[in-house]
């Protein structure tokens, strides 16, 4: 049964029911967002219209793993922020360590360094491989700046991404393959500068030969890619993808550029560690700070080099590499406290077996129902795609897209106390999570995926 399969008067009933007890049991969330008549979008970002249901629940407070909207609802939350709170809402020993900054020191930004910023260099060094780090407040910045360092050393313009990758609002990376193979905007695409052609080459996951295509012109400066697709469902590396990446870019002089902002649910290391990746730029975000803005690009000491030898490149002023707020003390905090006490390497230990059990839950579930659809576990991260077997591009994910039974699923789980992440049907576990909560979403998801299957009486 493939999504086209499925009996779509039965799915549009059952979502009928789903809208109606949501909209029926948040009228808090519904009458504020009636209300926001001064917001673009009705949402102090116009993602947050992202969540299923017509509108979104309104935040009243969130701790752990447990969040509470204006109407009184608590959830077990597996969205955690789209993992910018990978480490739990308000994880105790950022916040102490975030509040004796700001309010028994003093010193929230002051364009000045602080100690901790080495102690999270070395930790980011001692995790990730890469010896040298530099501080944004996003993973978006951290791609950018690291994407103009790559053109700086290399002394070429474009970058190689995949289909239907994303890496933040980083205007190289939104191309997809056009008829001829060149670059192309993907569908919405707001406002590009330039013709993606122009800053861009594209080739498919897990298809080497078409990224050797695309390197063979030599004006490739770095291949920018997750370890894992993580945008699109998640779409893993076939064995020797990434080790052929990474020989690929040194044979044709292009760097590799590896951004582990959501596949660092690998493992204490992300997968760049697991696997051994040995990128020349690193980026990571979101997460690293347990929820204060924070984020950070790592280099080898070869591209920081030739990035330093540059008389003519402003690396200290208006030269596009930098933001005001970047470094902050309040943020370099948050990063210690979250590494050292937090997003350690027993969290995490706990965290991969809840997402294999996780994964198992929904896998058994897939199989009693013989529905065809795929789940796929990224160390703490899981996530189920209306494909089987799991699709191998970005490409092929992409078009296995169903927002209807994405809304379905996500209404379902809402309606009975539990939150998916808004983009994806993808499922977080964070420090807090409990052995009871995974259970909670397996017994929900048997449910609605019965429901669904059901044979009409
Ligand atoms: N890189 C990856 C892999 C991401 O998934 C995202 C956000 N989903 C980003 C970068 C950008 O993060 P931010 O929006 O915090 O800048």
């Amino acid at each position: 049964m493939a999504p086209h399969d499925l009996d779509r008067a039965r799915l549009v009933a059952l979502l009928d029911v789903e809208r109606a007890t949501y909209t029926r049991t948040h009228p808090r969330s519904a009458e504020q967002y009636a209300r926001a008549d001064h917001l673009f979008g009705r949402v102090p970002m116009t993602w947050m219209n992202m969540w299923s249901g017509g509108f979104p629940l309104y935040l009243d407070r969130a701790r752990g793993n447990r969040v509470v909207d204006v109407d009184g609802q608590e959830y077990v939350d597996f969205a955690m922020g789209d993992t910018g709170a990978m480490a739990g809402h308000s994880p105790g020993a950022t916040v102490e360590a975030v509040t004796a900054r700001m309010r028994d020191l003093g010193g929230i930004t002051t364009m000045l360094p602080t100690a901790d910023a080495e102690w999270v260099g070395a930790e980011l060094a001692r995790r990730f491989g890469l010896p040298l780090w530099s501080f944004t407040l996003t993973a978006t910045d951290a791609n950018r700046w690291a994407i103009r360092i790559a053109r700086l050393v290399t002394g070429r313009p474009k970058i190689l991404t995949f289909a239907y990758c994303y890496h933040g609002s980083v205007d190289e990376a939104f191309a997809v393959p056009g008829p001829a193979g060149q670059a192309v905007a993907r569908e919405g695409l707001v406002g590009a500068p330039v013709a993606l052609s122009e800053t861009t080459r594209v080739a498919e996951f897990n298809d080497l030969a078409g990224v050797e295509e695309q390197l063979r012109a030599g004006d490739v400066a770095a291949i920018l890619t997750e370890p894992a697709l993580t945008n699109i469902g998640i779409v893993l590396p076939e064995p020797g993808f990434l080790s052929g990446l990474r020989e690929l870019a040194t044979r044709y002089g292009a760097l590799l550029m590896i951004d582990e902002t959501h596949t660092f649910s690998a493992g204490p290391g992300g997968a760049t560690a697991l696997w051994d990746l040995q990128p020349d730029l690193f980026v990571i975000g979101k997460s690293i700070g347990g929820g204060i803005p924070s984020g950070a690009y790592g280099l080898t000491r070869e591209v920081a080099a030739a990035a330093m030898s540059r008389d003519d490149a402003d690396l200290v002023d208006v030269g596009g590499v930098g933001g005001t707020l970047a470094g902050s003390a309040l943020s370099v905090t948050a990063m210690r406290a979250t590494l050292e006490h937090v997003l350690t390497e027993t969290a995490f230990e706990r965290m991969v077996a809840l997402a294999g059990d996780f994964t198992a839950g929904v896998q058994a579930t897939l199989d009693r129902t013989g529905v065809p659809w795929t789940v796929q576990q990224l160390g703490a991260r899981a996530e189920y795609r209306f494909a089987a077997p799991a699709p191998r591009t970005g490409s092929d994910s992409a078009a296995a897209a169903d927002d209807e039974l994405d809304e379905y699923l996500h209404l379902f789980m809402a309606n009975r106390g539990v939150l998916i992440t808004p983009f994806h049907n993808m499922a977080l576990m964070c420090p807090d999570t409990s052995a009871a909560d995974v259970a909670l979403h397996t017994r929900l998801f048997e449910e609605a995926v019965t429901a669904l299957t059901r044979p009409r009486t």
